[in-house]
């Protein structure tokens, strides 16, 4: 069943990514895309392109009848999601199945189960991952949200079950506040999600992120790919990630790694997915799992020479996993800076026309980016509009190489945030390996005031 035409679901920089692994697999591509984006760099490489609705993302990008009907128009054979839009939606693949198309992706079940992530932390729990402390599943009573967090002790986190992107979050500090922050966490998910179901964890005061990379055959194999450390964060929103983590040893990744791994192959999870956890004075508490590929994937293509998307393809298609755990090995460090069209202190978005772009280059520098010159970047969507990723043989060459990796960077016409990422690279608490998720904002107020 070789897949022979692949449909890519997505835009910007992943669609051009997906698009480059098809092409080194000698797999022909579809790009599907919305009227503004017409110009874009994925649309003109694809070797067809169809437009499939206006602007909105609703519209287009989300609109399944849209995606399935330019696959089919195209013949393509295979549908890849990328991450964000329609990667996570159960449905979505369970309708690509049915039309006898591949799709590029976990098997919807399991998709639709850490979909949820009171049935994520429910089953993660019964594979034998660590948990955070909190609600044995969904909670809307107060009188018993009181009792647990009593039980657990304050601060608690109030999370909504199908929440995402860091929405749909408080915390708490006291009794009194609870049911109030319970009630606007509930309201703020139906509003984002459609679902106002919430749970309760506690909130830990100064954790790291660290998430695991795994892949799974679907018939009960499994390996991991080491972790990346993604603590740099603003809004729990991702900046810059590294692999590996400043603050895990080999033994401790093995170890970790192994866990993760084997819980994978008992579920007979198919294809790419991460396992998120906080870290936390050397515990690790499992918090969500994405059943697709990450922004930051790079840093651990960096590190191990597997490349992602040619996995995911290759699984998809039926083959074996390319490598066993004994041949996966961790070798240097990787940095990715997310380059987003914004101002790099306020945050505002900052679309339009750039006027002109150089992309940084040299020895393991690379930059997965749709800009040139010339291309006008649509306000409708994201604002991250390019990825560098940078390898050196230790982290403190790595950092090295970064810092002059951005200083070649050129992207004029817009505002974008690698003065914010330039000025990281020179704080002593990042140099060290000194940060948990807390810090960026914390530092950025000590800026400010
Ligand atoms: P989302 O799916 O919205 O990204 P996550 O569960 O992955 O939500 O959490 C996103 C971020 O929120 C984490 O990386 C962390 O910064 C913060 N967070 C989540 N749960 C907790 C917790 N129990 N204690 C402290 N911080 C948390």
């Amino acid at each position: 069943m070789a897949i022979t035409r692949l449909l890519i679901a997505n835009r910007g920089e992943i669609a051009l990514r997906i698009h480059r692994a098809a092409h080194e697999m000698g797999i022909q591509t579809v790009a599907v895309h919305s009227t503004a984006d017409a110009d874009a760099m994925h649309v003109r490489l694809a070797d067809h392109a169809i437009c499939i609705g206006p602007p909105a993302a609703k519209d287009s990008y989300l609109n399944v009848a849209a995606i399935i009907s330019a696959a089919e128009i195209a013949h393509a054979d295979a549908i890849h999601p990328g991450y964000g839009f329609l990667s996570e939606n159960a449905q979505f693949a369970e309708i690509v199945e049915a039309h006898g198309i591949t799709w590029i992706g976990p098997k919807p079940e399991h998709i639709r189960t850490m979909g949820d992530k009171v049935e994520a932390k429910r089953t993660a729990g019964k594979l034998g991952l660590p948990l955070v402390p909190g609600s044995d599943g969904a909670i809307d009573d107060p009188e018993e949200a009181r009792q647990i967090a009593a039980e657990i002790g304050y601060p608690v986190i109030i999370k909504a079950a199908s929440g995402g992107g860091g929405r749909g979050m408080k915390v708490c500090t006291g009794p009194d506040e609870l049911e109030t922050l319970m009630r606007q966490a509930g309201s703020e998910a139906k509003a984002a999600f459609g679902d106002d179901t919430v749970y309760l964890e506690k909130y830990l005061g100064n954790p790291r992120h660290i998430e695991f990379q795994i892949f799974g055959d679907g018939n009960g194999n499994a390996v991991h790919l080491g972790e990346r450390d993604c603590s740099l964060q603003r809004r729990h929103q991702k900046v810059l990630e590294e692999a590996p983590s400043p603050v895990i040893n080999s033994a401790e990744r093995a170890r970790m790694g192994g866990i993760v791994a084997k819980a994978m192959a008992d579920m007979h999870y198919r294809g790419a997915g991460t396992i998120e956890f906080l870290w936390e004075d050397g515990e690790f508490y499992f918090i969500e799992m994405n059943t697709r590929l990450q922004v930051e994937h790079p840093v651990t293509e960096a590190i191990t020479g597997v490349d992602l998307v040619r996995e995911q393809i290759r699984i998809a298609d039926g083959k074996p996993l390319s490598v066993t755990q004994d041949e996966i090995e961790f070798k240097g460090h990787a940095i990715e800076c997310r380059i987003n069209a914004e101002d790099p202190w306020t945050f505002a978005p900052s679309p339009g026309l750039v006027t002109s772009y150089h992309a940084a280059g040299g020895m393991h520098v690379r930059v997965d980016s749709g800009l040139y010159a010339g291309y006008r970047i649509p306000p409708y969507y994201d604002s991250m509009i390019a990825k560098l990723i940078v390898y050196g043989r230790t982290r403190e060459g790595c950092i090295m190489r970064l810092k002059r990796a951005l200083e070649e960077m050129v992207i004029e016409g817009v505002k974008t945030s690698i003065p914010l990422h330039c000025a990281i690279l020179e704080q002593p608490d990042f140099l060290n390996g000194d940060y948990s998720i807390k810090w960026l904002e914390e530092w950025l107020a000590t800026r400010e005031g």
